[in-house]
């Protein structure tokens, strides 16, 4: 299966990629963990996206094109994958399109749209940590560590993205309506859109997820 998740930062894409990747059996591919990994590393890579990274803006599209183009060449991401970040403009989309058709002589199967209001997002954005070691995500309120600051799953250090800032996250909404928000009508133009009410508990959304793509799993391992 070959599944995107898009979304305005917040909506909970990377909380819910964890769950469903797992559910659909296929790896997970985060941009902005890519990115991530590659500022903290200090690799050439990183050292352009900071400066992109740390505003709240896009990462040119053709040093994020080369990146998504690299990793779904590896041997796990050839039979399907979960995209998270990615794509994230229109661009990306039609590139991404042409890489399936070229490598695998396949399409996309399913985009799921987490649907969630502005406050909501800035609401979940202000309280994230992220771990360190594992990137799992929490939130201070909404589905905290029991010891603050210290991930559940494998002890590793939590701390607060620098681009989770007030001013940094009104940039950043403000270019998901105008650069990412168009993907919405190319991808329901083809007929791959599935929106999840995308508020609630994270194990509700989860729950909403894995029921939209049930009949399509079905097809797909029907074929
Ligand atoms: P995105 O990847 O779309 O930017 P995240 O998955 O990182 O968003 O989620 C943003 C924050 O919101 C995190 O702190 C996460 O724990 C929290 N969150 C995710 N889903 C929910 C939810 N359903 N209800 C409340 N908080 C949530
Ligand atoms: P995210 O973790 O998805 O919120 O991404 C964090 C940051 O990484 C974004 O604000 C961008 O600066 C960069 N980024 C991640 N994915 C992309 C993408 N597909 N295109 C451009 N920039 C991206």
């Amino acid at each position: 299966m070959r599944l995107v998740l898009v979304g305005p930062p917040g909506a909970g894409k990377g909380t819910q990629a964890q769950f469903i990747a797992e559910h659909v059996a296929m790896p997970k591919i985060s941009t902005g963990d890519i990115f991530r990994a590659n500022v903290s590393e200090g690799s050439p890579l990183g050292v352009q996206a900071k400066a992109y990274m740390d505003r709240g803006d896009l990462v040119p599209d053709d040093v994020t094109i080369d990146m998504v183009r690299n990793r779904l060449a590896e041997p796990d991401a050839l039979d399907g994958f979960l995209l998270d970040g990615f794509p994230r403009t229109v661009p990306q989309a039609q590139t991404l399109d042409d890489i399936l058709r070229e490598t695998a002589d396949s399409e996309l199967d399913v985009v799921l749209e987490l649907v969630v209001d502005d406050d909501e997002v800035i609401r979940r954005l202000s309280g994230r940590r992220t771990c360190r070691t594992c990137n799992h995500i929490w939130h201070v309120d909404f589905d905290p560590p029991k010891e603050p600051d210290v991930c559940d799953l494998d002890g590793g250090e939590l701390y607060q993205r620098d681009d989770d800032q007030a001013e940094t996250i009104a940039n950043r909404l403000e270019v998901y309506a105008e650069s990412t928000a168009p993907l919405v009508a190319y991808y329901a133009g083809r007929g791959v859109l599935i929106g999840i009410d995308a508020t609630g508990p994270v194990d509700d959304v989860t729950q909403r997820a894995i029921d939209a793509l049930r009949p399509l799993r079905a097809g797909v391992s029907d074929a």
